[in-house]
């Protein structure tokens, strides 16, 4: 989803008394530091300091061992990949429904395939009823929060839309096919509904290692106007040519059951994300003939659905870098571009190894499409659908112009970079459709606002990789996620369309937002989507995640060793089900690196960093001889450590540490060879390491 940066960062924080004990010892003589008595026994020595300052930082919390909790096995191994007995179950479907554009609602029929690759034979399954969290009294409504005015308030509901809402399961039958059998029987199961969650019992159950169950769900939904901010309608008072779907949750979708906690039953609230298995979708939308629609793969048959002159557009489209359009806006309310002669069609659709698959109707929709160019030469389109009213308007600029008239050089420009830098874009084609939802992911097709524009379409589009491609249950870790996927937008930011979206950070800033994302009053990073205030999940699903990657990459292991075992883990981790161990324990077996202190500081605690320039002094009071330097960690976390250091004469250097210098140490000291007086050390030039409190990183020789 995309997350609305502003309004979030409120920075209020709680005054900190300092606890930690201040070192205790007494004064010493501080030993010339000319003749270390290292230099004499050959062994350092520890000098206790008798300065230091009053300290939080433990460096036994941060550095001790046993991060992981469990031993690699044989079905998710020590170094971070899917072991030799990795398995996950898999569910293929076929969907026909049919779209009533003036009642909304969605009649659907499924046929679904589960194979059953766990060493279990199941007896029931469990199924995703998502429809279910707009009925007024589901789990997902009766949590929503109030706010000031005492009116309940969230973006992860239906807006209390009083309609006749949730799945009308009519039925579910069990098909067996017996082998070398012709005919099939079908048995209806029994089923329990619970809130989001669909129990169906199987008598004969699913065998393990390969077994399979095929049921036939028939069942139909209101499509709500508002749907937790991941589908819903837009009516004709804001796209007069007709009314826009944008419709997802939209079958019952099977739960998964996973080597880690099995059924995977946590409720659909509106919050938290989706976890769902891969398989192949065979989908027939049928619709009122004249709209057009836009869905998860490859359209199967053009001839029915588009006029002769626009399938040759669609041709032309797919060997054109720049964007051909398929349908105008002039042409919109021309009958003329639609096919004659009837009141429905129905829309064929394919999309294979994919983990959901959406799409949106609308009778307002112009069409442009462009060839996406991948590394294998493998053919796909960036495709846009959207209405009048979001076409870019002459004239008009700024943040909420619309500009959706670039929709599908950006979504080409997007998904060309991702698929060169990290992994190829696997479907026939890339689809953003402009509608209710503020920004949403699905495979092959993304939902935006009526606005669009690159910030949404590049986030949307990078979903494709996370979860899409790597399928991590984002209902337990939507920072895996929204976190990963924030991170690779700041690359396809930079590095797309000329740098034309991207604006460098402003060093001045940031240290508000290192304050900002160590505030006390946030949960961990390692936290339930469900379990957090809502107001900190733009913070720790998107943004420090993210944060942390890049410090990861550019700070503590540089790009070319964390690129390397980011690729890595999508690789290893593509149409699988990795956990937050999985992803730990790949990026430091591919960077050969322990960063278990980081994971601590960043991801599993609420740490922050605040790290002080103490004190210069000269070796035999001559700036000629050297000069030695002092910092203090303050705070809980360590992080590498970067000085600028500025001598008299308008010199500049920079000294860098790895983290280690913390690992048993809460003040450190060294030489630093100056020739001639310092005038200043600042800590965190360029404020790139995460330090809350700028006020103490500079020294000056004038103060
Ligand atoms: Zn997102």
């Amino acid at each position: 989803m995309k997350f609305n940066v502003t309004a979030r960062l409120a920075l209020a924080f709680l005054a900190i008394i300092a606890t930690a004990k201040a070192q205790t010892t007494p004064a010493q003589t501080t030993p010339n530091p000319n003749t270390p008595p290292a230099a004499r026994t050959g062994r350092a020595v520890d000098v206790p300091d008798p300065n230091a300052p009053a300290s939080k930082y433990d460096y036994h919390d941060v550095w001790k061992p046993f991060f992981f909790t469990k031993n690699g096995n044989e079905y998710r191994a020590s170094d971070g990949s899917p072991g030799p007995k990795y398995w996950q179950n898999r569910a293929d479907y076929q969907l026909a429904a049919k779209l009533n554009d003036e009642t909304n609602e969605i009649t659907g029929t499924e046929v679904l395939t589960y194979t059953n690759n766990s060493p279990e034979k199941l007896s029931f399954i469990w199924m995703q009823l998502d429809q279910n969290l707009f009925q007024l009294d589901s789990r997902g409504n009766k949590q929503v929060p109030l706010n000031a005015a005492g009116i309940p308030q969230s973006r992860n509901w239906g807006r209390g839309q009083i309609f006749d809402a949730g799945f009308k399961i009519k039925s579910i039958k069990i098909l067996v096919t017996p082998k070398g059998s012709k005919t099939t029987t079908a048995t209806d199961a029994k089923f329990l509904v619970n809130d989001t969650r669909m129990q169906v019992f199987l008598p004969k159950g699913i065998d393990p290692t390969g077994g399979q169950l095929k049921l036939k769900i028939e069942y139909s939904f209101i499509s709500p106007d508002y749907g937790s901010d991941r589908m819903g309608i837009i009516n004709t008072d804001q796209s007069k040519n007709g009314k826009i779907f944008q419709v997802a949750q939209w079958y019952p979708r099977m739960c998964v059951y996973d080597d880690i906690i099995g059924w995977n039953t946590l409720p659909y609230t509106g919050e938290s994300e989706f976890y769902l298995e891969y398989g192949d979708f065979d989908i027939n939308i049928t619709a009122p003939a004249k709209d057009i629609v836009v869905c998860s793969g490859e359209l199967l048959n053009p001839k029915d659905v588009y006029t002769p002159e626009q399938q040759k557009r669609w041709a032309q489209a797919a060997q054109s870098d720049k964007t051909v359009m398929i349908r105008t806006a002039a042409e919109v309310t021309d009958p003329a571009s639609r096919p004659a002669g009837k009141k429905e069609l129905t829309w064929h659709f394919q999309i294979h190894n994919a983990r959901d698959a959406s799409w949106g109707a609308s009778a307002a929709f112009i069409i442009d499409a462009a060839k996406l160019n991948l590394p294998s030469g493998r053919k796909s389109m960036a495709i846009s659908a959207y209405p009048v009213e979001s076409a870019s308007q002459p004239g008009a600029t700024g943040f909420r112009a619309p500009q959706w008239s670039r929709g599908t050089e950006m979504i080409k420009a997007s998904l060309e970079y991702n698929s060169n830098k990290w992994f190829e874009y696997p479907y026939p084609n890339a689809t953003g459709v402009a509608g209710k939802a503020g920004g949403m992911e699905y495979p092959g097709i993304v939902f935006c606002s009526l606005g669009g524009g690159w910030g949404v379409i590049d986030h949307e589009f990078g979903h494709t990789w996370f979860p899409m491609i790597v399928g991590s249950n984002e209902r337990l870790y939507g920072w895996m996620d929204e976190g990963f996927n924030t991170f690779i937008n700041t690359l396809s930011t930079k590095n797309s369309l000329k740098g034309e979206f991207y604006r460098a950070p402003n060093p001045a800033q940031l240290s508000f937002t290192w304050n900002a994302f160590t505030r006390s009053t946030l949960e961990p990073i390692l936290s339930n989507p469900d379990n957090l205030k809502e107001t900190n999940n733009g913070t720790l699903l998107y943004s420090k995640p993210s944060a942390g990657l890049v410090m990861l990459r550019e700070q503590i292991l540089g790009p070319e060793r964390f690129d390397f075992a980011f690729k890595t883990y999508i690789q290893r981790w593509a149409y699988k089900h990795p956990t937050p161990d999985d992803f730990f324990r790949t990026i430091e077996n591919a960077s050969g690196e322990s960063l278990q202190w980081f994971w601590r500081g960043w991801f599993e605690n609420t740490w922050r960093l605040d790290v002080a320039v103490r004190d210069v002094k000269y070796v035999d009071n001559d700036p000629a001889k050297g000069a030695i330097i002092t910092i203090d960690n303050l705070e809980k976390m360590a992080m590498p450590v970067v000085l600028e250091i500025k001598t008299v004469s308008g010199k500049t250097d920079r000294v860098n540490f790895t983290a280690e210098i913390w690992e048993r140490n809460a003040s450190w000291s060294f030489r630093y060879p100056s020739t001639e007086a310092i005038e200043s050390v600042t800590y965190n030039p360029d404020s790139t390491l995460p330090d809350y409190n700028p006020a103490n990183n500079v020294w000056t020789s004038k103060k």
